[in-house]
């Protein structure tokens, strides 16, 4: 089994990273940073979103885990002390009830970027990605399935996958999705509501075999940002965005319900109704 790490960059995720490698090495596994089997991120879910970006044109060959340094992630189940557990499942490819390990899939986002320098441009996102304005507020006709839906005229749009729903799309009120439904969701950035731009006010789920784009309706400069990636824009035609073909494959030696971690990580309690704040 060829295997790589991610680190978050701080003490203890480093000095996790040194611990994993020594026992993996013990258990035949082979560190392959170019083409690796298994990638695991250690640090937080801002360090899977790297280790994501790292290996986004490899994702068919690529499944991921990951151990959190800090409070309980949503891409990263696995505690500090249980390294030497998890390197031990990963050797045997299996748990001791052999149920595990699964491979689980999410939905991404696919986005293209139609711009007048630039051409066309397709980036990939895990979490979302936000288009803003840099100056102004974001101007923009925003299509569904190639038909009008609504003018836009606010600080910006938050695009998000189901696995990303509970990161800036919860900030927005958006609503959480799970990550078994294909789908992508837009959440406004403080809209302006008048006669002239109207927008609905609540965040839209889209399926699969729908698509959306958006139309800038003036000159201005733009931040989209894909996760953590900042892109400055000045023109562009349009952004087209869907489900991704593409799918992100986690590793699971465990189960993970994403439910649980939802209530654990918002309202602060485990399933038997303990408070762990
Ligand atoms: P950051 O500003 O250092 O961290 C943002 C926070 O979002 C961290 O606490 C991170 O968890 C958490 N997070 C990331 N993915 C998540 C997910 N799927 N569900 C729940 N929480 C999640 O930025 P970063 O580490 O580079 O991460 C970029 C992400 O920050 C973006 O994808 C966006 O979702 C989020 N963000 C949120 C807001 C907002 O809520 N207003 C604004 C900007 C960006 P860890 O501590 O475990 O890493």
């Amino acid at each position: 089994m060829k295997y790589a790490v991610l680190n978050r960059g701080d003490d203890i995720s480093v000095s996790l990273t040194e611990t994993f490698h020594r026992l993996a090495n013990g258990q035949g596994l082979i560190c392959d940073d170019e083409e690796p089997e298994i990638v695991l991120s250690i640090g937080g879910d801002g360090t899977m979103l790297q280790a994501f970006h790292r290996y986004v044109g490899q994702l068919d060959r690529i499944a991921f885990v990951g151990i959190h340094t800090g409070h309980l992630g949503f891409y990263a189940d696995w505690k500090p002390n249980e390294i030497e557990l998890l390197v031990q499942l990963m050797a045997e490819n299996r748990s001791k009830d052999q149920i595990y390990p699964r491979i689980v899939k999410y939905p991404l986002i696919e986005l293209q970027l139609d711009g007048e320098d630039t051409g066309k441009r397709t980036y990939i996102a895990l979490n979302e990605f936000t288009l803003k304005g840099v100056e102004n507020t974001l101007v923009a006709q925003i299509d569904i399935n190639d038909e009008l839906f609504e003018m836009f005229r606010g600080d910006g749009i938050c695009v998000s996958t189901p696995s990303g729903s509970t990161a800036y799309n919860k900030s927005l009120g958006g609503a959480m999705v799970h990550p078994s439904i294909p789908s992508i969701q837009l959440a406004e950035i403080a809209s302006i509501n008048n006669r002239v731009f109207r927008t609905l006010g609540s965040s839209l789920i889209l399926p699969k075999h729908h698509h959306f784009d958006i139309h800038p309706r003036k000159k201005q400069k733009l931040l989209l940002t894909v996760d953590h990636v900042n892109i400055p824009i000045d023109h562009f035609r349009s952004i087209r965005c869907r489900v991704a073909d593409q799918t992100v494959t986690f590793i699971r030696y465990r189960p993970f319900p994403f439910w649980n971690r939802v209530r654990e990580a918002f309202l602060g309690y485990d399933e038997h109704g303990h408070y762990n704040v």
